[in-house]
């Protein structure tokens, strides 16, 4: 097959864990390589972000990674709805140059939708899309959230317009018909992977070392954007309550933009609790340096408002640590509450740190739930995502192929 992934707002490339780029480019990254491994061949279009970097990159042994010129770098995320157009007609453009023909689109996010309803039907090809997130789950758990005003309208639309929405959890599912209406038909479940590879138990002591992490501190983690909607200020809060237990340290992997209002607060909140003696803000850290951090870590946390999946639980899983993290959006779908760790349904600081505690100060569960989490970890990979994701490419190919026919 020769299929086309749209990921317009942001890159595979893009440096993780700082704004807008994070698991929606981990799984455009992997589902990339493990569909080339698999023999297709894959073109992955995304705006030029940055001038000094060359158009193409190679995927695998066939595929590429293709920079497409509209607007200029500095374009706020605001206004990237304003240059759909010219990227639509320049991917056009480079698609004639180049003598190719997809046989499929499949876009990332709604502003990756919008283009791609004009190019599917431009070239008569099927679309599918994965939101990633979605504007009303986003604001029904951040009240102070702020969206374009178009997006919730465009997301709709969208849904009525594409011939395959893919999801990667069941939740997502229930909230597209809670809250945009009845698209079932049209949707499939298709779970992610993780990267056994990157992301594997390696042992605390020497990660603590690699780290210079003494090894009788006890360790709490949380990877990720500093971002609201991560809900980092109820972790703070509640490390502030164990924080009078010897040798406790909380270790902020992930960035904001210098000055970032959020990482400001989340700073400031760290200082009126008298924490910054035991609060570690590395900024973002490189991916494939990450398993060193969740391996030296007691214990993973999660305090999102929402998540759609939260690629972060699954790969401190890997890596054999447990995760306590709000219940919410997809992240059921990765840690089974009890067995991998645990899912808090209430939004205080309290009901985590309680549950922080049971698994610092008690060695036999945290050991049963790192060998849960391991094992969980190991029934997920890309390659079996991939194929899946290409047989469901393959029916809607052939369904719309049915209906053009008729
Ligand atoms: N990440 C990273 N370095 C960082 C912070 C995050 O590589 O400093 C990666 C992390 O490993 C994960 C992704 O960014 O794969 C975040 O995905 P997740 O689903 O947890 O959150 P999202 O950003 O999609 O909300």
């Amino acid at each position: 097959m020769i299929i086309g992934l749209v990921s317009f707002h942001t890159c595979p490339k893009a440096n993780l864990g700082e704004k807008d780029a994070g698991g929606m480019n981990v799984y455009l990254d992997n589902l990339a390589r493990s569909l080339d491994l698999m023999g297709h061949t894959v073109y992955v279009f995304t705006r030029k972000h940055d001038f000094e970097e060359s158009v193409e990159f190679s995927i695998g042994t066939r595929s590429k990674l293709v920079h497409i010129n509209a607007g200029n770098q500095e374009v706020l995320k605001k206004d990237l709805i304003d240059l759909i157009s010219e990227f639509s007609s320049n991917v056009q453009t480079y698609m004639v140059d180049e003598g190719i023909e997809l046989e499929i689109l499949h876009t990332h996010y709604w502003l990756s939708g919008l283009i791609g309803d004009l190019l599917s039907e431009t070239w008569g090809i099927p679309h599918v899309i994965t939101f990633h997130t979605l504007a009303k789950t986003k604001l029904r758990a951040l009240a102070d959230g702020e969206e374009h005003f178009s997006r919730t309208d465009s997301e709709y639309k969208l849904m009525d317009s594409v011939d395959g929405i893919l999801v990667l959890t069941q939740k997502e599912i229930q909230d597209i018909r809670e809250l945009y209406g009845e698209f079932s038909n049209k949707i499939a479940v298709v779970p992610p992977g993780i990267d056994l590879k990157m992301f594997y138990d390696c042992g605390i002591y020497t990660a603590r070392n690699e780290l210079n992490i003494p090894r009788e501190s006890k360790m709490i983690l949380f990877v990720g954007r500093i971002d609201p909607i991560k809900g980092l200020e109820l972790l703070v809060r509640a490390v502030s309550l164990i924080a009078s237990e010897k040798d406790v340290l909380l270790y902020i992997v992930g960035g904001g933009d210098e000055g970032d209002k959020y990482l400001s607060f989340i700073k400031s909140l760290v200082e009126k609790t008298g924490l910054v003696e035991k609060v570690i803000f590395t900024g973002p850290i490189a991916h494939d340096e990450l398993r060193t951090y969740y391996n030296a870590a007691d214990v993973f946390v999660l305090p999102s408002h929402y998540e759609s999946l939260g690629f972060v639980a699954i790969e401190a899983m890997a890596c054999g640590t447990p995760v306590v993290a709000s219940r919410v959006g997809g992240i059921p779908s990765v840690v089974d509450h009890g067995s991998t760790g645990y899912l808090i349904p209430w939004r205080c600081p309290e009901a985590f740190a309680g549950q922080i505690e049971v698994l610092l100060k008690n060695e036999d569960l945290s050991g049963f739930m790192s060998q849960q989490a391991l094992k969980r970890s190991y029934s997920l990979s890309w390659d079996s995502t991939a194929k899946t994701v290409s047989h469901y490419y393959a029916e809607i190919i052939s369904d719309v192929a049915n209906i053009q026919f008729v």
